[in-house]
């Protein structure tokens, strides 16, 4: 877009994403799972935050292998970085072997027939072109079942005609670090590895590589860890990545009796100050947050009040000074103190959903290790 004045975006929502501290968090796990190499998942568009500004940042922290859904996705991400190592999760689609070859990227192979398909892509090229296989220990989402490692071991020679570059599995229960789902998983996935034809191994997500040395294999896969949300069930030292600010737009008194929003939902018993914020649905804010959840004004909270509308929402300001929320006055929705954690379980959703679901209309504002400003 056109250079426009900063008051030009006086009445939109600000989303600060903080490259340095995903780069701090980078190193942080890389130091847990060492010797182990770590890997970075940047499916969803880098979680919701900007593919473009994130993949180079976490390359220039040393991250060299990246995960990524779609081969879509990954296209893109090739697209940014020439030299990095790119694997595709959600696997590979019929006839797509020789567009994995051409944009240099590995799928993760998750059933026998795409094992099949890319061993059949290796024979014809008379290439041995690398790529991960995904062996289901539990999840029941992708990867080879039992089922299916069994029929595979009679045939394994046929892995010779490609690269494994990795066994993968993943875990399904992490975030509960007692959960014994975990242990039973790990028993399985070694188990497998004994009967398949030695290559490096990884299973481990963000919190999966708390759960000790004996997860992390050759290659451990964080996500939602580097970009700022907590998965476990006890605190850790994160750096926070995301800031989300949003103006009040208008300013109300509202007497009693009364209702707030669309169905009239929440009603007023005492006369209120009601402020209109410009952060609705559409901006990640989604039916579970009305009524409940709050923003940050000057330390105070100012709860959600009513239904959450398309593009606004309306905050319960009735005891915050009113010099601190005037029209233009920015509130938090997500900060140090009020985090992607704290707002997920206020509003009962995944720390995963509320930052994949921030949307794309706030305006980005990308901090970098020199503490320059781009957007
Ligand atoms: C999304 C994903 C990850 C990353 O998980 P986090 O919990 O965000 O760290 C790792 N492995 C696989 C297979 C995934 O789908």
């Amino acid at each position: 877009m056109m250079d426009m004045p900063e008051h030009f975006h006086t009445g939109q929502g600000e989303l600060r994403i903080d490259l340095n501290a995903i780069s701090n968090n980078y190193l942080w796990l890389k130091s847990l799972a060492e010797p182990a190499t770590c890997s970075a998942v940047v499916k969803a568009n880098a979680y919701g935050l900007g593919l473009d500004q994130v993949a180079p940042a976490l390359k220039n922290a040393g991250c060299q292998v990246f995960f990524i859904a779609t081969l879509a996705e990954g296209v893109r991400l090739r697209q940014l970085l020439a030299d990095i190592d790119i694997y595709i999760l959600n696997g590979l689609m019929p006839e797509q072997a020789a567009l994995f070859t051409e944009f240099n990227l590995m799928p993760v192979l998750n059933d026998l027939a795409q094992v099949r398909a890319w061993v059949a892509h290796c024979r014809l090229n008379q290439q041995q072109y690398p790529a991960a296989i995904h062996l289901d220990t539990g999840m029941n989402r992708l990867g080879l079942s039992a089922k299916e490692v069994e029929a595979l071991l009679p045939n394994v020679g046929m892995l010779e005609a490609m690269q494994v570059k990795y066994w993968m599995s993943h875990l399904a229960c992490s975030t509960e670090s007692s959960n014994p789902m975990n242990a039973e998983q790990l028993t399985r996935f070694t188990a497998l590895l004994e009967q398949l034809p030695p290559a490096p191994a990884s299973l481990s997500n963000s919190a999966g590589i708390l759960l000790g040395k004996s997860y992390h294999f050759d290659l451990v896969r964080p996500g939602l860890a580097l970009y700022g949300g907590n998965p476990w069930d006890q605190p850790a030292p994160l750096s926070p990545v995301v800031r989300l600010l949003a103006p009040i737009l208008q300013v109300r008194e509202v007497k009693s009796p009364a209702t707030i929003g669309y169905d009239a939902t929440y009603k007023v018993e005492k006369p209120m100050r009601v402020a209109a914020i410009a952060a609705g649905y559409a901006d990640g804010f989604g039916s579970f947050f009305s009524n409940r959840g709050y923003a940050m004004i000057d330390g105070e909270k100012a709860p959600f009040l009513g239904r959450v509308s398309m593009d606004s929402m309306m905050l319960d300001v009735t005891h915050i000074p009113v010099d601190k929320t005037r029209p233009g006055t920015r509130v938090e929705l997500i900060g140090p103190q009020h985090t992607i954690n704290t707002g997920a379980n206020t509003a009962g959703i995944l720390s995963y959903e509320m930052l994949t679901g921030l949307g794309a209309r706030y305006r980005k504002i990308y901090l970098e290790a020199s503490c320059h400003v781009r957007e």
